[in-house]
């Protein structure tokens, strides 16, 4: 073998790798705020946005983006970068965990020093822990003259929520958003938090992260939210996110000026992607629109099929269903509706959610299954989604009030479960003795324990708690005469037929087959 055919390989190797290590920096915080309703998340946010963006930038322009970046000065004199995520409420960032994402990397909890813990603190608190980030705790409304930060400091450890000084290492802040008293201490400590995560990213390489954000709109086309998390994203890149894709072309900051370039951890607006991309989804970038192609034409093939996503399971069917809804809202709202049903014996699937129109694309994806669904919320379906639609036996549905999906999924639901057939046992007796009569046919004596016996009753044998046998009843006796039936109690003689031979002890059950 040539020298060179055994470098090559290895060249490549190494000049792949080497950007990767190298180039490493610090990379700012993305921060969620979270906690309980009326507990100050947006004042916070308000807060800060309008006493951090640097001045020059905000020049009478608003923020665009559910993502904004501050600058702050720390009490060391060091001026640090953080980018908000304006999204208050966990259940947009839940969605986004949900596909698995990791957009923030520190989580600030609001609580209001007048009302405490609430319910929403202790989900809010959840998601955080499940998302294995670390986070602070902001103790609002000092201000107040209701305000009682020991309480809400006891509330909290009671919630094992276990803060600095008081036996734990959560950091925590007393703050008022309104007045903006406590609010650079927070920065600080959620800056210092970050220090300990040893946040790095390389702005050589391409860039990747997270969409946060899609819109719909019928003159500019299809826009995305991007939060970059590593590498640098410039002008003349191609943004891949699962099937969607955007040519780097028209890219605003987050105040809605044109940016050629960006860089972690910068939430960016891409406008003309192909398609919504999907809120939480991971995002790439690559250097030709071919190379961007294939790997979209990759992303689909591995959805092309929908019978590749079923897994069968027995006494359940699945029901691929795809959402089409006017805002990523509607569709995140649809979804949640379509998990509160039951889902034991029909599975609901997600193949596809996105915001538009009913295409033929979706139409064609449903086609892999007969059991496929698609629901529309507020948008039009294309004449060709129609046809493929009808084709193919796929049930559409129209909506404009989401509660009504939930009804009549239920309904479709109970329509389309399979019915299982079960066995209900009607009576058991005790064998006492046996016969052979004519080949198949056994005469039995025996006492009834349990129900009752009758005559044409499907039965089975039992030895030691194990079926040994099946057969039916042919005639019973009582005493001498015949009888349609024998109840609990009762002696009785029976004809039954039966390949088995069963023995004086085993039991025989009558039982019928009942749908369920
Ligand atoms: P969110 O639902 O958590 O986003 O809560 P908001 O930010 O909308 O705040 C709810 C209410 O509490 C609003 O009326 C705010 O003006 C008020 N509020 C929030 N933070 C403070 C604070 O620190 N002090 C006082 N006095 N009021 C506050």
């Amino acid at each position: 073998m040539p020298l060179y055919a055994i470098l090559l390989p290895c060249f490549s190797l190494v000049s792949t790798m080497k950007p990767q290590t190298d180039n490493s920096k610090e990379r700012p915080p993305v921060v969620v705020v979270m906690g309980h309703i009326d507990h100050g998340k947006s004042t916070l946010l308000d807060y800060i946005r309008k006493t951090n963006i640097v001045a020059e930038e905000a020049g009478g322009i608003t923020q665009r983006l559910s993502a904004y970046e501050v600058e702050h000065t720390t009490k060391d004199g060091a001026k640090k970068r953080i980018t908000f995520l304006d999204t208050p409420g966990h259940e947009a960032f839940q969605s986004m965990r949900s596909r698995g994402a990791q957009v923030a990397d520190i989580a600030i909890l609001v609580v209001s020093a007048e009302d405490g813990v609430k319910a929403q603190t202790i989900e809010a608190l959840k998601t955080i822990r499940e998302s294995s980030i670390p986070y602070l705790v902001a103790i609002n409304k000092i201000d107040k003259p209701s305000a009682d930060v020991e309480r809400a400091k006891r509330e909290l450890v009671a919630h094992e929520i276990y803060l600095e000084g008081q036996g734990g290492t959560i950091p925590w802040v007393p703050i008022s958003a309104k007045t903006g008293v406590g609010v650079d201490e927070l920065l600080d400590v959620a800056l210092l938090a970050a220090e300990l995560e040893e946040l790095r990213g390389n702005p050589e390489i391409q860039a990747e992260g997270v969409v946060i954000e899609a819109t719909i709109d019928t003159k500019k086309g299809v826009s995305a939210t991007l939060i970059i998390k590593n590498g640098t994203l410039k002008s003349g890149d191609f943004v891949i996110a699962g099937n969607a894709f955007a040519p780097v072309r028209i890219m605003e900051n987050f105040l809605g000026k044109n940016i050629k370039q960006a860089s972690f951890s910068s939430p960016v607006r891409v406008i003309g992607f192909s398609s919504a991309p999907a809120v939480g989804s991971s995002f790439k970038t690559v250097a030709t629109k071919k190379e961007a192609e294939a790997q979209v034409a990759l992303a689909l093939r591995e959805k092309a099929s929908v019978e590749q996503i079923i897994e069968e399971v027995e006494n359940q069917i699945t029901l691929p269903v795809i959402i089409k809804a006017d805002a990523l809202g509607a569709v995140d709202a649809i979804e949640h509706e379509l998990m509160k049903l039951p889902q034991e014996r029909v599975r609901i699937r997600i193949v596809q959610r996105g915001v538009g129109s009913i295409s033929e694309g979706d139409a064609k994806l449903a086609s892999g299954s007969s059991n496929s669904i698609i629901l529309g919320f507020n948008v039009g379906i294309d004449a060709r989604a129609k046809e493929v639609a009808e084709r193919n036996g796929i049930t559409i549905a129209m909506f404009d009030i989401i509660y009504k999906i939930h009804d009549w999924f239920a309904q479709v639901i109970a329509e389309r479960a399979p019915k299982f057939k079960g066995e209900e046992v009607l009576g058991s007796a005790k064998i006492m003795k046996v016969f052979s009569a004519a080949k198949g046919v056994m005469l039995l004596g025996g006492k009834v324990e349990k129900g009752k016996l009758s005559e044409g009753d499907q039965v089975r044998l039992v030895r030691r708690e194990l079926e040994v046998g099946r057969g039916h009843i042919v005639s019973l006796q009582q005493g001498k005469s015949s009888v349609r039936k024998v109840e609990e109690g009762n002696e009785f003689g029976a004809q039954v037929k039966t390949n088995s031979e069963p023995a004086p002890g085993d039991t025989i059950e009558s039982f019928i087959v009942v749908e369920k």
